[in-house]
C-alpha cells in the first residue's frame, strides 16, 4: 500500500496518530477496578476543560457513534410534545430533527440553504415562543458550513431556550467555550478532530442540563444520563465501555492538553488554510460561504460530476469523501483533521491536478 493510500482526507475516521496507535497495541484492562476510575476521571476532567466548561458542569463518555449521543441528548432533555427549533442546512440538521420526530419532539425548522450559515437574520425571523430548546449543529459537516454559535446562544438568551449544540464536526477544528456560549448539552465523538478510532461519543451537560434531568424521566435505559452521572461520581460507566478505545482517548486528551487546545485548533485551520491555497488554478468552486476548519467542501466546476472526482481521485489512491443526497453530483469534501500534513495537502493537490490534465486529453 503507498503511503498516500493510508491517508484519509476525510471529515471522520480521520488518519491516527501515532501515539493513539500505540495506545492502541496496550492490553485490554479490567474495567471495574481503582486505576480504571481514574483513568474515566481524569479524561472527564480533560472533556470538561478542553470544551470550556463550567466547574458544576459534567461530561458524560458514551459507547456509541455521534449520532448516538445525539439520541441520547434529546432522549434525556427534552420530552414528547416539547417543541424543539432545528437549523436545517444540511444532513445532520435534518437528522437532529428526524430524530425529534422519532421522540415525539415537535420541530420548528430554520430552513439555511445548503452552504450558507445560520446567523442572527436566520434567527430572529423564527418565533422562539412556546419553544423548548434550539438544536444546533455548529459544523454541518455535510455541506462544511460552519452556523454562528454566538448568535445561537443570544437567541437562546432572548427565548430561555435550552442550547443543544452538535459540536461533532467541530470539536478540535473550530474554536468553541461552552460557559461563555452558555451551551447546555455540547456533543461529540471520537473519530474527528479527537482523532481516535470511531466507537466513543461524549455529552458535556451544563449545571442547568443537569437540574433539569431531575425533574425528567429518562425514555432511554442504556443512555439514562441520571444513571451515567451518578456512576461518574465514582469514575466508573454504568455499563462496560469500550475499555480499549477510554484507553487511547486518556492517552490522546493528555496530548492534546499538554499542546493546548488553542494550538491543535490552529493546526488544523493552518492545514486547512494551506490545502485552500493549493486549490488556486483548479477546477472547482468553495461551496461553503463560512468554511469550518475541518473540511472544505468543493463544488467542481469543469462540469463533470463530483463522484467523478472522487472516484478519479481514490484510483490515485486518494480517499476523499463524497457527498449523499441531493448534492451528491454536485459537491465532495477534503477534511482537515488527523496526522495529516501540509505535504500530504500537496500530495493531492498535485493528483487532482493530474486528474484535470487526464480529463482535457481524454
Ligand atoms: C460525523 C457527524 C455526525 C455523525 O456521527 P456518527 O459518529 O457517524 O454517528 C453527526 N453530526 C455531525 C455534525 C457530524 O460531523
Amino acid at each position: 500500500m503507498s503511503r498516500s493510500s493510508e491517508r484519509l482526507f476525510t471529515p471522520g475516521p480521520v488518519t491516527l496518530p501515532d501515539s493513539v496507535r500505540q495506545a492502541a497495541r496496550e492490553p485490554i484492562v479490567y474495567h471495574r477496578t481503582p486505576a480504571f476510575s481514574s483513568t474515566i476521571t481524569r479524561c472527564e476532567w480533560f472533556l470538561r476543560e478542553l470544551s470550556g466548561a463550567g466547574s458544576r458542569d459534567r461530561a458524560l463518555i458514551l459507547t456509541a457513534s455521534g449520532t448516538g449521543a445525539m439520541e441520547a441528548t434529546v432522549m434525556n432533555l427534552l420530552q414528547p410534545g416539547d417543541t424543539a427549533i432545528v437549523v436545517q442546512g444540511g444532513d445532520f440538521g435534518d437528522r437532529f430533527a428526524a430524530i425529534c420526530d422519532c421522540h415525539d419532539v415537535k420541530v420548528r425548522p430554520i430552513a439555511v440553504t445548503p452552504g450558507s450559515s445560520c446567523s442572527d437574520a436566520e434567527f430572529d425571523k423564527i418565533t422562539g415562543y412556546g419553544a423548548d430548546a434550539l438544536l444546533v449543529t455548529h459544523h454541518e459537516t455535510s455541506t462544511g458550513a460552519l452556523h454562528d454559535l454566538a448568535a445561537a446562544s443570544r437567541y437562546c438568551r432572548k427565548h430561555g431556550l435550552l442550547l443543544i449544540v452538535d459540536a461533532i464536526g467541530s470539536f478540535l477544528a473550530d474554536p468553541i467555550n461552552m460557559e461563555e456560549l452558555q451551551v447546555d448539552a455540547l456533543i461529540f465523538s471520537s473519530q474527528k478532530a479527537l482523532a481516535l478510532p470511531p466507537g466513543l461519543s461524549f455529552v458535556v451537560l451544563s449545571a442547568r442540563a443537569i437540574g433539569l434531568l431531575r425533574a425528567r424521566r429518562s425514555r432511554s435505559y442504556y443512555f439514562d444520563f441520571s444513571r451515567h452521572l451518578a456512576d461518574l461520581e465514582r469514575g466508573q460507566t454504568p455499563f462496560t465501555p469500550a475499555v480499549g478505545l477510554v484507553m487511547q482517548l486518556e492517552r490522546r486528551l493528555g496530548d492534546v492538553f499538554a499542546e493546548g487546545a488553542e494550538r491543535s485548533i490552529a493546526r488544523v485551520a493552518e492545514l486547512a488554510r494551506d490545502f485552500r491555497g493549493l486549490m488556486e488554478g483548479l477546477p472547482y468552486e468553495f461551496f461553503a460561504s463560512v468554511p469550518s476548519n475541518a473540511v472544505t467542501a468543493l463544488r467542481p466546476t469543469d462540469g463533470r460530476p463530483a463522484t467523478a472526482h472522487v472516484a478519479e481521485l481514490l484510483a490515485r489512491g486518494f480517499t476523499v469523501c463524497p457527498n449523499g443526497g441531493a448534492l451528491a453530483e454536485s459537491i465532495f469534501r477534503v477534511g482537515h483533521l488527523g496526522a495529516l500534513t501540509p505535504r500530504d495537502n500537496l500530495s493531492l493537490a498535485l493528483a487532482m491536478g493530474a486528474a484535470r490534465c487526464a480529463a482535457i486529453n481524454h
